[in-house]
């Protein structure tokens, strides 16, 4: 494109609330044929709340909520500003605390080793996940939930209950990119079964689930291996280096905080609408200025 197709894409973009950050991402856009959605955060709100607690073995609610909390207090993940905001008052210190990507958060609070996260999270540091717990999981999992899992002292000590709910501008947004013909996938390092029901939920039929954060760019590899032309779009909490692997990144940017580092598009509002009207952006101005 020339210099002045470029800057009238720009500033049409602009106008969208969309920032064009690097010359190459208008003429990326336009190639593109497959768009992948990061789920927390991107299809969904991001903001968590923790709608149950089920105790394990004999402790109390209280007892879990306030063990996960003191962990989470140190985390920054969607699911631990929801565990944090269910406790009032003081929480115990946290030692030792260490965040596990795409599995969940772990610390030592009075002196008991804590573990918050998925099943996998447990079974890897040598915490037995009993088949009864599993099963609980499983039937939480099917209505849409996301189960995290609570250990203290080696052992299970309670489930808590986690809901996100879908942007109300995702399915509009799922519907207008396959309008466009482009094919969309849900990228997600939560269960098949919850990110199935968001899928579902806003008409995405290719669902990648359990996937690590270290593992997302593997994925959009493969969808390049395979001839396809990618974009992801993410809000670049623990999925950073997904986007830059795609053939274009698009970040959505919530308040001050513009988590895109590579090139691509800057979604400036939180509405997933603007992730079709960025992908026609260069359509719409370079195709028919040249
Ligand atoms: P997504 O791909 O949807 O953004 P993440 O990769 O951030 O998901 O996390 C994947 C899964 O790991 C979560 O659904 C949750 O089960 C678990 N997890 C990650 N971080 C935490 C945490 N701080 N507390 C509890 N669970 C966590
Ligand atoms: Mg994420």
């Amino acid at each position: 494109a020339t210099p002045t197709a470029l800057m009238v894409g720009v500033g049409r973009g602009a106008q969208l609330g969309i920032l064009v950050k690097g010359p190459d991402a208008l003429e990326a856009s336009r190639r593109v044929d497959t768009v992948v959605l990061d789920k927390t955060g991107t299809v969904t709100s991001g903001r968590m709340t923790v709608t149950g607690v089920r105790p394990v073995g004999g402790r109390t609610a209280e007892e879990v909520l306030r063990a996960a909390a003191a962990v989470e207090a140190a985390s920054e993940h969607p699911i631990a500003v929801a565990v944090v905001a269910r406790i009032s008052g003081e929480l115990p210190e946290v030692t030792d605390f260490r965040a596990l990507p795409g599995l969940g958060a772990a610390g030592a609070v009075d002196g008991v080793r804590v573990f918050v996260g998925r099943a996998r999270l447990l079974t890897e540091e040598g915490v037995p996940v009993p088949p009864q717990v599993e099963a609980d999981v499983a039937a939480a999992e099917s209505e849409g939930v996301t189960v995290v899992l609570v250990a203290c002292d080696g052992e299970v000590a309670g489930l808590l209950l986690v809901r996100d709910e879908v942007k109300p501008s995702a399915a509009e947004a799922v519907r207008a990119l396959h309008a466009m013909g482009l094919k969309t996938v849900l990228l997600t390092g939560d269960n098949e079964v919850t990110a199935r029901a968001v899928a579902a939920e806003v008409g995405i039929e290719d669902v990648r689930a359990g996937v690590l954060p270290a593992e997302k760019a593997e994925v959009i590899e493969q969808l390049r291996a395979s001839g396809h032309r990618v974009a992801m779009v993410g809000d670049g909490i623990n999925d950073a280096p997904a986007p830059a692997t795609a053939d274009l990144g698009l970040g959505i940017a919530r308040g001050t905080d513009i988590a895109l580092r590579a090139a691509g598009l800057i979604l400036v509002r939180d509405d997933l609408r603007v992730v079709p009207d960025a992908l026609s952006l260069a359509h719409r101005t370079l195709g028919t200025i040249r």
